[in-house]
């Protein structure tokens, strides 16, 4: 049978305000188990939430940037269920009357841009964390991060195979970093993925039962979870037998999907209006102010650095696959006005260099200064390309300028035609045997004598200006 993959993906962002959305208690991660927790974290009898602002803003980057519609009015509503991270037993969060709704973004699916729709972005509070000790037959339970600010992104069943799902996450994720509103550690859980998955036989209209997915912290496991699950929906379809509409936890070691719960339906919850806040009233002037403060997202810079420094799409992907990095392209770009050759060194030797050491660009020790310093001495012909390659290793592990390293080592490339000319002199009379079978016609050899003018110099010789006066001394 030929089936058809629908997904739509949950994503919950946490948001990098200083304190929480309802208190002023710190979101930062980690520190002692209930260090970051006041009453209102533990939901103590009498206590009343008071929203924080700048989650609101946060929220409203996210609906700008998705081009979703902003509601005037939204309202906070309860959650409803128990659970022993949740002391109030309810969880606020939005549900009629959310913050945005009907945005969509671009991916790249093949060859194509394809829309994702958006079905709408709410603002909610995280839960705490329970803490099972396997030598230990207790559980424990840190509220550090009860109440940091959630904005949880629902897509529409847009999404037709497991790869457009890693690539809508990672489009979403660059835009939550971009806008500086989440720092998008998954590991740590700062940027976290539920995906819905169904398949029906191609050309049906109706969608199948979804299974919904959990637990993957990284953009490959999303995908992988959810290829291991289209086989499983699809073994049993074939087989006769129905999907059950439940959730189900990603095993990683394992490399399959298991059932955690049936799936609980909207009703369960009893949403309904919180009390204890008053709805959101968002006027126009708030809007316009947020849409000014809005920095650039990263498919603009991706076509402006196309247009603009005329680079491949390929480089422009890779450049502003982290805001940083672009930062960092275009700084150097700026100074030593080459583009192309700039995007050389950074996509090549820095990025390899990262890599191998597992640093981000911001613990680059080459700053873009030194960097474009080095491509004008390359340009002026102070050094080679060669020696260029050599330089910058050098100025990756001491993070020292380029001139310096220049003048320590003595790198200076050899330009002066009268010193290169004595030794190929030289190295012609040396090497009767090789001239004569370049001058019968055997033009490879010429290869072995910028080898050896290389060799007697050092590597410093001038590559173009050896080229020149060899040819021209072979000519006899
Ligand atoms: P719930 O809270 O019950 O998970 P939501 O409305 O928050 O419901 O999320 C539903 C998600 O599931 C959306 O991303 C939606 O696109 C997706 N979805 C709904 N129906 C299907 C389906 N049949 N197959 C795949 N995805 C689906
Ligand atoms: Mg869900
Ligand atoms: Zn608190």
């Amino acid at each position: 049978m030929d089936f058809e993959t629908v997904i739509g993906l949950e994503v919950h962002a946490q948001l990098t305000t200083e304190t929480k959305i309802f208190c002023t208690c710190s979101t930062t991660f980690g520190g002692a188990p209930n260090s970051h927790a006041c009453p209102v974290c533990l939901g103590m009898p009498g206590v009343l939430p008071v929203l924080n602002k700048k989650v609101v803003e946060y929220a409203m980057k996210m609906a700008l940037a998705t081009n979703c519609t902003i509601n005037p009015q939204n309202v906070f509503a309860r959650k409803n269920y128990f659970y022993p991270d949740l002391p109030k037993g309810y969880q606020i969060s939005q549900y009629a009357y959310p913050i945005a709704e009907h945005g969509y973004i671009w991916i790249e699916a093949g060859d194509e841009k394809k829309k994702i729709g958006i079905t709408r972005i709410h603002m909610e509070e995280d839960a705490g964390k329970l803490i099972h000790d396997e030598n230990n037959p207790s559980s424990y339970v840190d509220l550090n991060r009860t109440g940091v600010p959630l904005i949880e992104i629902v897509s529409e069943p847009d999404i037709r195979s497991p790869e457009e799902a890693a690539e809508y996450l990672k489009r979403l994720h660059e835009i939550l970093v971009y806008l500086e509103i989440c720092d998008g550690n998954m590991e740590e859980g700062s940027f976290r993925c539920d995906a819905n998955v169904s398949i029906r036989p191609r050309g049906r209209k109706e969608f199948g039962t979804r299974t919904e997915l959990k637990n993957m912290n990284s953009f490959r496991n999303v995908q992988r979870a959810l290829e291991y699950e289209v086989k499983r929906q699809q073994y049993r379809v074939e087989n006769g037998e129905t999907i059950v509409q439940e959730t189900r936890l990603w095993d990683d070691a394992q490399g399959v999907t298991n059932p955690m719960r049936s799936k609980e339906e909207a009703h369960d919850y009893r949403y309904f209006p919180d009390p204890d806040l008053v709805p959101v009233v968002i006027d126009a002037d708030w809007v316009a102010r947020i849409q000014s403060e809005m920095p650039e997202l990263p498919l603009n810079m991706r076509e402006r650095f196309v247009a603009e420094y005329g680079i491949p799409a390929y480089d422009a992907g890779v450049l502003t696959s982290d805001k940083a990095l672009a930062l960092y392209y275009e700084e150097v770009v700026r100074r030593c006005g080459q583009p192309k050759i700039a995007s050389n060194w950074v996509m090549g030797d820095v990025l390899k260099y990262l890599n191998e050491d597992k640093r981000s660009i911001r613990e680059c020790p080459i700053s873009p200064v030194a960097l474009s310093d080095m491509i004008a001495l390359i340009e002026k012909g102070t050094i080679s390309g060669k020696m260029a390659k050599e330089l910058v290793e050098d100025m990756y592990k001491t993070g020292k300028p380029p001139q310096e390293i220049i003048s320590e080592k003595g790198m200076v490339q050899i330009t002066d035609e009268g010193q290169l000319a004595q030794t190929i002199t030289a190295i012609i009379e040396a090497n009767p045997a090789q001239v004569a079978q370049y001058r019968a016609g055997k033009d490879k050899i010429f290869g072995f004598f910028v080898g050896q003018v290389m060799k007697a110099t050092g590597g410093k010789a001038n590559p173009q200006l050896v080229n020149d006066l060899l040819k021209k001394a072979l000519a006899g």
